[in-house]
């Protein structure tokens, strides 16, 4: 496997020593979730990848990829299919809306739609459904945004 090149921010800890750490799982998953919590979501994994190394801590793409398979796994994040880009979540089934303009993300709980679909899929004989839900459109500061340069330009409403 080649080894991956990464936009790393040459400027963070110059000296620093990037020597292979051996961490568990465990402790991997932690951290993902600890640079995520810091980041604006949603994040993708080279951006995850980044932004550790920036910290000093060594972490490649391959790696972060690893990690986010466990914790989508463990329902702790989600993908964003949209963004190819990860949220962290609480919810068990969670339905997001993308603003496609900024990439920002809304969640909502969607027990009780999600449970409507895994029960139709269940009911059409569609196994191992897991459907998820994102809507893509645009965001309210996006709207007003765009609504305020329309005025600016003398347009009308
Ligand atoms: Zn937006």
């Amino acid at each position: 496997m080649p080894r991956e090149v990464l936009p790393i921010d040459q400027t963070a800890s110059p000296g620093h020593h990037r020597k292979k750490q051996h961490r568990t799982p465990a402790a991997l998953n932690e951290l993902v979730i600890a640079l995520m919590s810091q980041m604006p979501e949603p994040a993708t994994a080279y951006e995850i990848a980044a932004t550790s190394e920036a910290l000093g801590k060594s972490l490649s793409a391959m790696q972060v990829y690893r990690v986010l398979d466990r914790l989508i796994a463990e329902g702790r994040v989600r993908r964003i299919e949209c963004l190819s880009a990860y949220v962290i979540t609480e919810c068990e089934r969670p339905i997001f809306l993308v603003c496609k303009a900024c990439r920002s993300i809304a969640e909502l709980p969607g027990d009780t739609l999600m449970l409507e679909l895994e029960d139709f899929a269940s009911k059409l004989g569609f196994a191992e459904s897991r459907p998820f839900i994102e809507a893509v459109g645009v965001c309210f500061d996006c709207t007003q945004r765009s609504a305020e340069g329309r005025q600016a330009n003398g347009e009308a409403r």
